[in-house]
């Protein structure tokens, strides 16, 4: 199949998440000409991590990305799960090292604003437009050309649809169908370690399973001196959703009431606590269509219990990037990223069963082998992520 590469004109990349982001710098990389289109007026900070694996640090790399990322970034001890009540352990796995040996980069956590921050403070002038919102795109055999909401016009050579969950390129794409909503809420707070005294969160990336709800804990910035938490409850009737919904702290106190002190000192010495509602979607089988392609959540959005939606964004970026420039079928890109990004969001869906469990008896039938594993055969909970982590999209 013919590629559809036309260098006078600049490939348009809808969105500045770190889908759109990376991939501008990956093209760039290729000498492809880039202007990345983003809605808002500016990139704001968000208050909340966000875990960056292996797979998606090997692109960072590649990308030359990853000393602007480590700068900012808290490289944690080991991976953890314990009960969310009284805190028993159920494992506790090396990570720092382990990463590395095992699946050829770091694992770390960074505060999103640093992460958005470091991708777009390196990108060269005049790439980033903000204030831009495309409203549709038409395109024929010699280029796209998309309409913002304001009337102006752009053309290019390509047109990535990387604007997220509620892509408005999906829909033209692929027509009108709504993200299912998951029936989760996530609390999302980022607490200073000095406020949390002898109930901070140690340096891992630890997971704290209940009946029908779970949290995850783990430290940000370069030193570990911020403490992220997210706490995500089953609750099926509210469906709002956006990043900067404040939630009342009360109401997380009475979702999270009986919980270990670690979870319950971060809530209380929140400032502000967002809260919004989970949705995913099933696998789509087309992200293509002629010069215009999907990329990251307006592909594949996931529930975030594998911490993987941003790094398959980071991933399809490398992969995107280097069938353009190799002037292939942009359907070469699509064919490469259906299978792992189904997996991952499969696998993401699956998880909230393994963090969920509604009886005492599912519990100890699930984190029973779980802690008979971790202390017998610790390399087992490693292997079980070789898949994942071990992926190196660059090779
Ligand atoms: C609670 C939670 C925790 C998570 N934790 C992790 C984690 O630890 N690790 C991980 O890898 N992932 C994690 N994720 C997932 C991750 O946040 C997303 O998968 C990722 O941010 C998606 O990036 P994106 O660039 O595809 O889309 P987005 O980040 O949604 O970016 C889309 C951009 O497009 C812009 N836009 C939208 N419409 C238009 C338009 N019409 N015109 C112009 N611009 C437009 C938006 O303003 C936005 O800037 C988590 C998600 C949640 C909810």
């Amino acid at each position: 199949m013919q590629g559809v590469r036309n260098s006078e004109k600049p490939v348009l990349i809808i969105g500045a998440g770190i889908g759109g982001l990376t991939l501008a710098h990956a093209l760039i990389a290729r000498d492809v000409d880039v202007r990345i289109l983003e809605s808002a007026a500016e990139l704001k900070a968000v208050g909340a991590g966000i875990q960056i694996p292996p797979n998606a640090m090997k692109v960072l790399r590649a990308l030359g990305l990853d000393q602007a990322v480590m700068t900012h970034a808290f490289q944690p001890k080991a991976i953890e799960a314990r009960m969310g009540e009284s805190g028993r352990a159920v494992f506790d796995i090396p990570l720092a090292e382990q990463a590395i040996s095992r699946w050829g980069a770091p694992y770390f956590h960074i505060h999103r604003a640093d992460y958005i921050d470091a991708l777009r403070d390196t990108l060269p002038e005049n790439v980033l437009q903000l204030g831009a919102r495309v409203k549709s795109y038409a395109q024929d055999k010699d280029g796209v050309q998309v309409t913002l909401t304001h009337g102006a016009t752009l053309d290019g050579q390509i047109l990535v649809g990387a604007d997220g969950i509620k892509s408005i390129i999906r829909t033209q794409m692929l027509g009108p169908d709504a993200p299912n909503f998951t029936g989760n809420v996530a609390w999302r707070a980022v607490v200073p370690m000095t406020a949390l005294g002898e109930h901070a969160p140690r340096p891992t990336a630890c997971a704290w399973f209940g009946r029908g709800q779970h949290a995850v804990t783990y430290r940000l910035g370069k030193d570990g001196q911020l403490a992220n938490f997210v706490g995500v409850v089953e609750q099926g009737d509210w469906r709002e959703e956006g990043w900067s919904i404040e939630g009342k702290k009360t109401e997380a106190l009475a979702d999270f009431s009986g919980w270990h002190p670690t979870i319950t000192t971060l809530i209380e010495n929140a400032e502000t606590l967002h809260k919004w509602a989970l949705f995913d979607r099933a696998p789509l089988t087309q992200w293509v269509d002629g010069r215009v392609v999907l990329l990251g959540d307006a592909a594949h959005p996931m529930l975030p219990f594998m911490a993987q939606g941003a790094a398959m964004a980071v991933e399809d970026a490398y992969v995107l990037a280097k069938v353009v420039a190799d002037n292939r079928a942009l359907s070469d890109y699509q064919n490469q990223r259906l299978r792992r990004t189904a997996e991952v969001q499969a696998a993401s869906r699956a998880n909230m069963g393994v963090f969920h469990k509604h009886t005492t008896l599912s519990q100890l039938m699930t984190y029973g082998p779980m802690w008979m594993a971790g202390k017998i055969l610790p390399n087992i909970v490693h292997r079980r992520m070789d898949w994942l982590y071990g992926f190196d999209p660059t090779t």
